[in-house]
């Protein structure tokens, strides 16, 4: 996987599931709408990127690529195996997962304690869904900043 690189400190990550989250999850074949808006929003924030798939990370950049997002998406990640309470295991996928936001479909598959935005199945091409609405004003808004004395400006 490729994340915040080493001299990045406390860079905001957001995880993003992709089938049925970002992509449709029955052809694979369109973006989900506000997908796009999203992480040009989260790429003018600085925010790293890391799309993450049960499918395994080389069919997480396939689908970036295929959907014309991957310059958008700093790295990718496999939902490789599930913890004893059947949550995926988080290593290799994001250096401080109590600090990153996952977006995902399938929430009860992650442990409890992440901060996770849950979203609607994106199951088909769907112009009109409005799924990642809720996700789209979190990724407008800033987290959690530095403490402003410790920023560069
Ligand atoms: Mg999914």
């Amino acid at each position: 996987m490729v994340g915040p690189g080493a001299g990045d400190v406390a860079r905001e990550t957001w995880v993003f599931d992709v089938d049925g989250c970002v992509v449709d999850s029955l052809t694979g074949t369109s973006l989900r709408p506000g997908a796009r808006e999203l992480l040009e929003t989260l790429r003018a924030r600085d925010v790293a990127v890391v799309w993450w798939s049960a499918g395994g990370a080389e069919h997480a950049r396939r689908r970036a690529e295929h959907l014309r997002v991957a310059e958008l998406v700093d790295g990718y990640a496999a939902k490789l195996g599930r913890d004893a309470d059947g949550a995926y295991v988080l290593d290799r996928v994001v250096d401080d997962a109590r600090s990153a936001v996952f977006v995902d479909d399938h929430p009860e598959d992650l442990p409890a304690w992440l901060d996770v935005i849950a979203v609607s199945t994106y199951l088909s091409d769907n112009p009109h869904d409005r799924g990642l609405a809720e996700a789209g004003r979190r990724g407008r808004s800033a987290k959690a900043s530095p403490p402003t004395s410790a920023r560069t400006l």
